[in-house]
């Protein structure tokens, strides 16, 4: 789960990590109010999306004066906003964070995130800050410096001390700096966050070190625990399909293609994607129904597939173990029932009474094809809709 910036500042605040004076507002009326209580003259106007690459595509506004915040705050409220990570579909901006403008000396880079690989947490770090950070990573990797912190023994001050020496921050940042990463680690720790990202995190002019940027990521699976991060859900920046999957526990991500899968099991899931792209066509989703799926499930996983407008045909592969095939037989059956399968719809099954499955399929009068593989399914399902 994402969190918006002013969200993730609020949190840095309590976890002593500093950050300029602002608040989300949702109305230019009450924008031109909470400027006044800004202290500094300039105020920063920051569209609030579950995106980064705002500054680049408008949604961060400098007013060098106060008169100048109802302007932009009308400007940016109720725009849909593209960046290079919303797609070209955009995003509605329906708050925007209004903010201290800071006396910028010198823009940092500074995350922490679980690297997976080596099991542990990383802190990622450059003094080459700001937007263009992807660029550095990409050319200068040398200038990106990293930091494995051991979770048998938490963040220690040298870990951070390894940092500001190779950054080569002068002692009064870097003392700042160390408590920093400190602080950081315990909000990764115990608010279940996968990824913080400080970016930039700027030196000012009276040096003091300030996060002028927050983007936070949460393991779902660690929600549970912590019901104050839980509400910080924002429905309106998710996928409507995703939030209905959600709802019948189903793991669907909508992509870009056109070809929906249905398939049980993540691994099996990942692979029936890569296997359609090798057959010359994209997915639509990734949708793994799980291991338990009852009839109802995939029923419900089947309609949310053809909701999606953009999927021109539909690729069912199934590996029975735990979950019979008949069950996904009678699913399918269920949804054609409610909705028009208005798609070519190629069928895999294998596995425990894949016989049985088929055999219902076959007697329901649904116009769909057979693959006795993965390889063929997919091939099938693209020419369908390639029509070559
Ligand atoms: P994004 O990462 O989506 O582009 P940021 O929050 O990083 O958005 O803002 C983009 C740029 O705007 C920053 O790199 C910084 O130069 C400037 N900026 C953002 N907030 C402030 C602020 N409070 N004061 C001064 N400059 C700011
Ligand atoms: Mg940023």
């Amino acid at each position: 789960m994402n969190i918006h910036e002013f969200q993730g500042k609020k949190l840095f605040a309590q976890y002593n990590i500093p950050v300029p004076q602002g608040k989300a507002v949702y109305s230019v009326d009450e924008a031109e109010q909470y400027a006044k209580e800004i202290h500094s003259n300039v105020v920063v106007v920051k569209a609030q999306i579950h995106a980064g690459g705002r500054g680049k595509a408008g949604g961060v506004k400098l007013a060098r004066e106060k008169k100048d915040v109802a302007r932009f705050a009308k400007e940016l409220l109720g725009k849909t906003l593209v960046t290079h990570q919303t797609g070209p579909e955009g995003r509605c901006v329906r708050k925007i964070l209004l903010e201290e403008g800071v006396d910028i000396g010198k823009e940092l880079y500074l995350s922490i995130l679980i690297d997976r690989t080596y099991s542990r947490p990383v802190f990622i770090t450059s003094l080459e800050g700001g937007m263009e950070i992807e660029e550095v990573a990409e050319r200068t990797p040398e200038k990106v410096i990293k930091e494995y912190i051991d979770p048998s023994v938490g963040f220690q001050p040298f870990n951070g001390r390894n940092m500001a020496f190779r950054l080569g921050l002068e002692p009064e940042i870097a003392k700042q700096f160390i408590a920093m990463a400190g602080n950081l680690y315990k909000l990764l720790t115990q608010k279940g966050a996968s990824l913080i990202e400080i970016n930039p995190l700027v030196i000012t002019k009276d040096k003091r070190l300030i996060a002028l940027d927050a983007k936070m990521s949460f393991d779902d699976n660690a929600l549970f625990r912590n019901e104050d991060i839980k509400a910080l859900r924002d429905l309106d920046e998710e996928e409507e399909l995703e939030i209905e999957a959600s709802k019948h526990g189903l793991n669907y991500v909508k992509l870009n293609g056109n070809i929906g899968c249905m398939v049980n099991g993540a691994g099996l899931a990942m692979a029936t994607m890569d296997v359609v792209k090798l057959a010359g066509s994209e997915p639509a989703n990734f949708l793994d129904v799980g291991g338990g799926a009852s009839k109802e499930t995939v029923k419900h996983a089947f309609q949310i597939l053809l909701a999606d407008k953009n999927v021109k045909g539909v690729f069912v592969n199934i590996f029975g173990g735990i979950v019979r095939c008949e069950r996904i037989a009678g699913g399918i059956i269920d949804a054609a029932k409610e909705v028009e399968i208005r798609v070519p719809l190629v069928v895999r099954l294998e596995g425990t009474n894949a016989k049985e499955g088929l055999e219902m399929l076959k007697g329901s009068g649904l116009n769909l094809q057979v693959a006795s593989d993965i390889w063929e399914g997919a091939q099938k399902v693209v020419k369908l809709v390639n029509g070559k």
